[in-house]
């Protein structure tokens, strides 16, 4: 387990995921029955976007520096209010003292009879989390494998609510596990929303990675994707992440059109060289 968000955080994807986050989260407050934030593989929290980390890798200077220094359209504005509340205060050079992961975003938006469940698996990492979101009674915090968590709380005491599956992707059989994943805890809960994030590196194994979920005969899935295009090579040739997906299932009715505005503008802004697109498409439709 090597991987370290804070390399990432608040890079183009994380912009897009956590926009589409508090966009569900807002949906599932329409209702006053409280609801439950499941979030498998939870990070850090919070991170410093001033830490050695983010000054070696300073991805967010063209994901969420780039959101806060363009002028949204006011129909745009208005989808990315909470999250841009999620962000907190800015500092004097307009930039967020610090990025709010997954986590941090659902203790902003979520409300006082709402529970938010949380898996960090690595010990640090899981360190930072409950430092970072401080004492918050709707909280608990678990170091055991997401996965395997997932398939223990479900379904939730609520019946309602979200669970985000946001792995590192370093084992090669991670699309198979999130695939697993999503079969066993549908089964288990088929009105759950479940977000589940996954970064696409080559077309024709994600086109793969889609057909084999498609093929699960799941409820609703909805595709969200950004292209930033391709990022300049590094040392020994290698590029940048370009391209990042969420897949969601079960999505509130609204998802599809408040995604087909924002994302656009998200990657009109996010893309390099001026070149960004978005997908925001049914892999399956609704029944
Ligand atoms: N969801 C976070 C966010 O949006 O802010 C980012 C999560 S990051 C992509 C993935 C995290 O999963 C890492 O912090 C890593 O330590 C943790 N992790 C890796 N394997 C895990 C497992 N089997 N169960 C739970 N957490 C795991």
């Amino acid at each position: 387990m090597n991987y370290r968000h804070a390399f990432h955080a608040g890079n183009f994807a994380d912009v897009v995921k956590h926009a589409i986050l508090a966009r569900i989260l807002e949906y599932l407050k329409r209702k006053d029955a409280p609801f439950r934030f499941i979030d498998t593989h939870a990070g850090a929290g919070r991170y410093d976007l001033t830490s050695p980390e983010a000054r070696r890798s300073p991805e967010w200077r063209d994901g969420v520096q780039r959101v806060l220094t363009a002028s949204p359209p006011p129909a745009v504005a208005a989808l990315l209010e909470p999250y841009l509340r999620a962000l907190g205060p800015l500092d004097a050079s307009g930039v967020p003292a610090f990025y709010p992961g997954s986590p941090a975003v659902a203790q902003t938006l979520m409300r006082a009879d709402d529970r938010i469940a949380l898996c960090e698996a690595h010990p640090e990492e899981r360190e930072k989390l409950v430092a970072a979101l401080g004492h918050d009674s709707r909280l608990s915090i678990v170091g055991t494998d997401g996965y395997v968590a997932l398939n223990a709380y479900l379904p939730p005491r609520e019946r309602r609510g979200l669970v985000l599956i946001d792995p590192p992707f370093e084992a090669p059989d991670e699309p198979k596990r999130v695939e697993e994943a999503l079969r066993r805890a549908l089964r288990k809960w088929p009105i759950g929303v479940f977000l589940a994030w996954r970064p696409i590196r080559e077309a024709a194994a994600d086109a793969h990675v889609l057909n084999n979920l498609a093929a699960l005969g799941l409820p609703a899935m909805l595709r969200i994707e950004i292209d930033v295009g391709p990022g300049p090579a590094g040392a020994q040739g290698q590029r940048p992440l370009s391209r990042a997906g969420l897949l969601v299932v079960n999505p509130p009715h609204t998802l599809i059109d408040e995604a087909r505005v924002l994302l656009p503008w998200l990657a009109g802004v996010m893309g390099r060289d001026g070149r960004g697109a978005s997908v925001c498409a049914w892999l399956t439709p609704p029944r």
